[in-house]
């Protein structure tokens, strides 16, 4: 259970660590005893707390290839945007259609990449909120899993990267971060996507050639915004990540003595 009572521990033991001070519980993992200070999370003193939260493994090689993976994604929608606008045009017949294919096969295999990356990192650090004590209130498999089913992944993936926001930093930092605009470029661009899908395989009839090409145009540079401010996002919550273990190696802060005094 998680917040034991002092009817855990029959005969009042005192606490090893803080000899003055009465056991309220007995660590789940170790089996000490354990004062109100040294409690820590779900049943475990904070040293278990503490040792079980560093076996989590560092998330911050992950989040700097999903960092990379983002740059290269975003800047093979710029070359594609340049491409269509200065290249494609001069271009005719089979070398026209070429390049066109090659440039989209290109796009699409970097951005696979990229999401396969972008995803490996929140696996790991829903993993390691988990393990300091703030749930996200899903398993890591079910986080990556908004980003992958049809319909929920048009908002699911905002309240996964929301949320771990505001496990990490509260209000506070989740104001301070471009999330309604990187997940509004991003369903924006989505939808771009789709229209020009279907305005080149001539579903949508009527429409002249000019509004495909800016609708396409709008697409890329709706890509090359939404892996830039990706690449923000992963910094600043890997950065408040960093600090949260960082927290994890130093000495536990000395406890104030006399309680009672200070009530
Ligand atoms: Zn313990
Ligand atoms: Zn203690």
């Amino acid at each position: 259970m998680l917040n034991a009572a002092e009817g855990d521990v029959a005969s009042q033991p005192m606490c090893p660590q803080h000899p003055e001070r009465e056991a309220v519980r007995t660590c789940e993992r170790c089996g000490r005893y354990a004062c109100a200070a040294c409690e820590g999370d779900e049943g475990r003193c904070r040293e278990c707390a503490r040792l079980s939260a560093l076996e989590v493994p560092d998330s911050r090689a992950r989040a700097r290839r999903a960092t990379v993976t983002q740059y290269v994604s975003g800047g093979t929608s710029l070359l594609g945007l340049l491409f269509n606008l200065l290249l494609y045009p001069e271009l005719k017949g089979e070398p026209q259609e070429v390049a066109a294919s090659g440039v989209v096969l290109l796009g699409f295999i970097v951005s696979i990449t990229a999401q396969v990356c972008l995803l490996m990192w929140v696996h790991r650090v829903v993993r390691q909120l988990a393990a300091l004590g703030a749930d996200l209130g899903m398993t890591p498999a079910r986080a990556v899993w908004m980003w992958l089913i049809p319909v929920i992944n048009w908002w699911k993936p905002y309240h996964v990267m929301r949320d771990i926001a505001e496990r990490l930093g509260g209000v506070p930092f989740v104001a301070a971060l471009p999330l309604q605009l990187w997940w509004g470029v991003n369903v924006v661009g989505r939808i771009l996507e789709r229209a020009e899908g279907k305005l080149l395989d001539g579903k949508l009839g009527g429409v002249d050639s000019t509004t495909t090409e800016v609708v396409s145009l709008l697409s890329s540079v709706c890509s090359v915004a939404v892996a830039f401010l990706c690449v923000q996002l992963i910094k600043e919550l890997q950065t408040r990540l960093n600090q949260r273990r960082e927290g994890l190696f130093e000495p536990e802060a000395p406890v104030v003595q006399d309680e009672a005094a200070a009530a």
